[in-house]
């Protein structure tokens, strides 16, 4: 991969995280806190990345069950 192709794809990166979110968002639709009704967030920090946040440790806790059941799965 040459340096050229690398910048583009870091690129493509940040144009595709506002989808990614919607998509993440939509996935975890149907997960809820069972205190707060409240669902997962997800967020970009400024490198680019994902951040999950939660209401509160309850919501956190059910959405790590999930993640560990689909690498299960
Ligand atoms: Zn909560």
């Amino acid at each position: 991969m040459s340096q050229a192709d690398e910048n583009q794809a870091g690129r493509e990166v940040t144009e595709v995280a506002p989808q990614i979110l919607q998509d993440l968002h939509s996935k975890y639709a149907d997960v809820m806190c069972p205190v707060h009704g409240e669902h997962p967030r997800f967020e970009v920090d400024e490198k680019g990345g994902v951040v999950e946040s939660f209401c509160c440790d309850a919501l956190m806790q059910i959405f790590r069950e999930l993640g560990s059941r689909e690498r299960e799965a």
